[in-house]
């Protein structure tokens, strides 16, 4: 079986359902299908969300009526049939319903936005199943709710899925498509909840993994994983093979076209990615799998927002522990470091969630002495094949960064990974003087 997710430019207008009506019943592989919300949908909810915080009723009512609009005009072209058409309306009618239905609860809380946002994607994967009905496509819709769970810390329960599906799936044998929701879940207290932004690509692993797919294959509006940031970056290009490492690291270092999380599912059961464009179906994308070419640079990838800590030691001068007691307060406010240099004397350390840095900076300052932290950083993260022997790797990074601040450098963790800090400002600089410096022939 197959997993193929496709995000939200893929289902965003009537005419790409119609595409991917035909992607999916294009081969007799049985799929699960994961869909995300229409294009500019989640942020629409996220703004009705806003407007119910700030009490401002009578915005939000105004948002949902351009909304629902969007999601008539959406239907009346998505179908062909009058039964479609009335199928369509219905599931727009109902889930608006609910929708209105949330800006009557006061005061409107978090439980309330999660359920708010999780529209989206109830309202594509309901829209597009009722259109493989209405084409004859023996399909069937599975809650994600039903079998998508995350616990206590935010992460998912890959074994709860496995469960659940192992008992749901037999149910629909005769069905060659199963279309469900990406990106949400319910969380330890059954409210509905999600896997954060991006989500649907998380969702599509953790399928593929829990029922051993065969393939996973991520649709969106790019041939494949480029080399570099396409956004900021012009003569970017698609990079064909990846292994679940180096995949894993430009995912988690930025680059958009994957959720930070997705590799993690589908290398735990070795089940392979393929990154696949909705608008080019022909053109190969990228395969992320155990092997990959031998070339030495692959791919670089940004990711913002980064805070750097620096923590000097005040008076344990080659003593050991000291690392162990930084990380220990690390753990204990449950927040990841990214990047890590030490010196004798001092540990520099690059966190991205900054909710609990108050609670850190102070238990820190009982042992150590601490420099205001720097915000507003990036990390620079280039990915390819460092092994020990490969000479000059550092010398041509370093010669395209020649005219760039760096602040920390990362190199020999992994054999795939070396990762530069620079402040936010020269990102654009940074991502462009490398494309010139590592990939220009
Ligand atoms: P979807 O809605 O299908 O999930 P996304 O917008 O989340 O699509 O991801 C696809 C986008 O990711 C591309 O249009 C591209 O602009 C961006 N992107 C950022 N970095 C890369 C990269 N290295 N390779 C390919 N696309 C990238
Ligand atoms: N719809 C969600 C979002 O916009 C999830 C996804 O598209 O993957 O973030
Ligand atoms: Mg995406």
């Amino acid at each position: 079986m197959h997993v193929w997710k496709f995000g939200g430019t893929s289902v965003g207008k009537p005419e790409r359902m119609h595409s991917i009506r035909n992607l999916i019943t294009g081969d007799d592989t049985r799929k699960i299908v994961v869909l995300s919300a229409l294009s500019g949908s989640t942020n629409a909810l996220l703004a009705i969300g806003e407007s119910l915080k700030a009490n401002n009723d009578d915005e939000a009512n105004r948002q949902i009526d351009t909304l629902k609009a969007h999601y008539d005009s959406f239907i009346s072209d998505l179908y062909k049939t009058a039964e479609g058409k009335a199928a369509g309306q219905q599931i727009v009618d109902n889930e608006f319903s609910f929708i209105r239905s949330l800006t009557r609860i006061k005061p409107f809380t978090l439980k309330q936005e999660k359920e708010l946002v999780a529209e989206g994607e109830l309202l594509s994967t309901q829209i597009f199943q009722a259109y493989l009905a209405e084409e004859g496509v023996p399909s069937t819709l599975l809650p994600a709710l039903e079998f998508m769970r995350i616990d206590a810390d935010n992460e998912p329960e890959i074994q709860y899925t496995e469960q659940r599906l192992a008992e749901m799936l037999p149910q629909h044998d005769d069905k060659q498509i199963i279309v469900t929701q990406g990106f949400i879940c319910r969380n330890p207290r059954g409210e509905v909840d999600n896997l954060k932004r991006g989500g649907s690509d998380y969702t599509a692993s953790l399928i593929g993994g829990a029922i051993r797919a065969e393939e996973i294959q991520i649709w969106t509006d790019i041939d494949g994983m480029h080399n570099n940031d396409p956004r900021i970056v012009k003569n970017t290009f698609p990079v064909r093979e990846l292994t679940f490492d180096e995949a894993a690291e430009l995912a988690y270092f930025g680059a958009k076209i994957l959720h930070p999380s997705t590799i993690t599912p589908a290398r735990m059961f070795g089940v392979p990615v393929r990154l696949k464009n909705t608008m080019d179906p022909a053109a190969p994308g990228t395969l992320i799998a155990d092997r990959t070419s031998d070339q030495v640079f692959k791919a670089v990838a940004a990711k913002d927002g980064i805070t750097a800590l620096y923590i000097h030691s005040t008076r344990m001068l080659n003593a050991y522990g000291f690392l162990r007691r930084i990380f220990e307060i690390f753990e204990k406010y449950k927040t990841p470091v990214d990047m890590l240099a030490t010196s004798e004397v001092s540990v520099s350390v690059t966190i991205d969630n900054t909710e609990r840095i108050q609670e850190i900076s102070e238990e820190l300052s009982t042992f150590c002495n601490l420099e205001e932290p720097d915000y507003d950083q990036t990390i620079i993260c280039i990915v390819g094949n460092f092994s020990a022997d490969n000479e000059g790797v550092a010398v041509r990074v370093f010669n395209a960064m020649k005219n760039i601040p760096i602040r920390m450098i990362s190199y020999g963790g992994t054999e795939s990974n070396l990762s530069l800090l620079v402040h936010s400002r020269y990102k654009a600089h940074a991502l462009n003087a490398l494309n010139d410096g590592l990939f220009s022939l």
